[in-house]
Order: structure tokens, then C-alpha cells, then sequence
């Protein structure tokens, strides 16, 4: 048996994304509000032979939003662990299909956490996996969120800086928003992570402030656009081929399919906003080959928001 090429690895990567990717998205328990499982479950062992359908009969209705749905999930599981004595909602999610990181045991946060912004549906399943706040074990918002009023004209891409190191799995992800989020909550005195969106290099979006409420990344210009962030420091390097094409080919133009950018949306480099080298030499010159790029000198004034 030869071992794989070590140049090959992140093409097989890439590849096994984006067979991964085909499965739809998953709500993860921690958005529909699950308490947890009570006791210790048994592992699977996939590939499994047998898949068994049910209706659950009661809910008796179909339901059609996501709070409705939502609703339905956490009385099915109320009425199993408290009438019926099991460990959990006796449905499982479809084993093996991996549309979103798995949502059990990873970040160990209470649906209370989540409370502050949750509410709107999951993002339209052609659209790139949005890693949702529980997840990665977000604290509330503090305060009173302001209201953004999509669809947006501008884009600001960004790097952390700190953290400076690329993250590749979903724990170095998942650590790196929340080391960010209270070095903005706590040293900054902001209300919450300043980006609305983060990019790891695990292949997934991390959900900052979303497509709903107000960021602090760009100072000036909060209102008027999405602050999407690299986590890493790309000064004297770009991020991974495959970060950069997640939010390029991925996320804006379903951002814009979705309604959240105008169609005619520009893009620009924190550094074209204000007195910083963010978002670093190298993603600089990687951001001005894209598509809605927006050279300097057509900035306008801008409502600033208290926070930034
Ligand atoms: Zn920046």
C-alpha cells in the first residue's frame, strides 16, 4: 500500500468537502434548544444497514417555520425523557452525512446561550455551512442589538491578526471566536465579537454577529456593510486556497441570492476604510482580483455607530 502524496492531500481535502457538503443542512441541537442527553449514549458503528421511517404523529401537524419546527423538537423531546423515561428524542440525524460539524459533545453550551440571536431559519442549503453561535459556544450579546436593513452595498474582508495562526479543525475554530469574543466583550467594551462573519480554514463560516445585527469591524461604515474575517495573520501569506474560495465563489454570491448584499455590492479591505493594515499584504492582493472589488477614492460618509 503506497502511502498518499503529501502534495496531494489538500486536493483530496477539498474533494472531501465538497462530496461532503452535498448533504443538507442540519439544524444542530443546540439551535432547536435541546436539553441534553441524560446518561451516556451508545456509539453507532456506520455504515449501517437499515434506515426505518416514521411519522411522529403527534405533533399532528406539518411544521413550517423554523420556530414551529423547533417547537415540535423540544416538546417531542420533553414528552420521551419525561413520559416515556429515555435518554433523549428518540430520532436520530442521519448518520454519516456531515453537511454541518458534528453538533453533540463538542462545545458543552446550554440553548440559553444561544437565546439572544436565535430565531431565524438556516441558510438556504446551496449556501456555504454557517457554523451558528451555540456551536462554538458564543455568550449572549450584551445589551440591545441595533437592526441591519439588507440588502447591504459593501463587503469589508479583514484578518484577526490575533489570532495569527490559520485554525484547521473545528475545536482550534470554535476556540479562536471565543478568545475573540471576550477580548472584544471584555478589553474593547464591545457588546459582543465586532465581525459578523469568520473564516476558519476548516472549510466552515463561523457566525460573528450575522446577517442581522449591526458589527464593530469596520469603524464608520458598520452599518453599511458584513465584516467577514480570516482567522490568521496573512501579511506575509494568503489564506488557504480553499478559505478564499468559500467566501468568494460560496458565500457572497449567496449572500446575494439570499437578498443580505445588493447585486452590485462592493468589497473592500479594512485598510481602504481606515488607519490599518488589516487584512494584511498578501489577502489584500488576493481580495483585488475578486469579483465587486471597489479600488480606493469612492468612500462616502457614513452614520458611526457608538461601539466602533
Ligand atoms: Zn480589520
Amino acid at each position: 500500500l503506497t502511502p498518499i502524496p503529501f502534495y496531494l492531500a489538500p486536493i483530496l481535502i477539498i474533494l472531501l468537502q465538497s462530496w461532503l457538503f452535498q448533504c443538507p443542512a442540519v439544524v444542530p441541537r443546540c439551535m432547536w434548544g435541546a436539553r441534553p442527553y441524560r446518561g451516556t449514549p451508545s456509539a453507532l458503528k456506520p455504515p449501517l444497514p437499515f434506515v426505518y421511517i416514521h411519522h411522529t404523529y403527534e405533533p399532528g401537524a406539518p411544521c413550517r417555520t423554523f420556530a414551529a419546527c423547533a417547537g415540535a423538537m423540544r416538546a417531542m423531546q420533553r414528552f420521551h425523557q419525561d413520559a416515556r423515561g429515555w435518554d433523549d428524542i428518540g430520532y436520530r440525524r442521519v448518520p454519516g452525512c456531515r453537511g454541518s460539524p458534528p453538533p453533540q459533545g463538542w462545545v458543552g453550551v446550554s440553548s440559553a446561550v444561544v437565546a439572544p440571536l436565535r430565531g431565524g431559519p438556516p441558510p438556504p442549503a446551496e449556501c456555504p455551512a454557517v457554523v451558528p453561535r451555540c456551536m462554538w459556544g458564543a455568550r449572549p450579546y450584551r445589551g440591545t442589538p441595533s437592526a441591519l436593513k439588507p440588502p447591504l452595498p459593501f463587503v469589508y474582508i479583514h484578518h484577526t491578526y490575533e489570532p495569527g495562526a490559520p485554525c484547521r479543525t473545528f475545536a482550534a475554530c470554535a476556540g479562536a471566536m471565543r478568545a475573540m469574543q471576550r477580548f472584544h466583550q471584555d478589553a474593547r467594551g464591545w457588546d459582543d465579537i465586532g465581525y459578523s462573519f469568520v473564516v476558519g480554514s476548516d472549510g466552515y463560516l463561523y457566525e460573528g454577529r450575522g446577517w442581522r445585527w449591526v458589527g464593530a469591524h469596520t469603524r464608520g461604515y458598520n452599518r453599511r456593510g458584513y465584516g467577514v474575517g480570516y482567522v490568521g495573520d496573512y501579511t506575509a501569506s494568503p489564506p488557504d486556497a480553499h478559505a478564499l474560495a468559500l467566501v468568494r465563489d460560496a458565500f457572497l454570491p449567496c449572500a446575494v441570492r439570499a437578498g443580505r448584499l445588493r447585486p452590485d455590492y462592493a468589497l473592500r479591505g479594512h485598510r481602504q476604510m481606515g488607519h490599518t493594515e488589516c487584512p494584511g499584504d498578501s489577502l489584500f492582493r488576493e481580495i483585488e482580483t475578486w469579483r465587486g472589488f471597489q479600488a480606493s477614492g469612492a468612500a462616502s460618509s457614513a452614520p458611526v455607530h457608538s461601539e466602533t
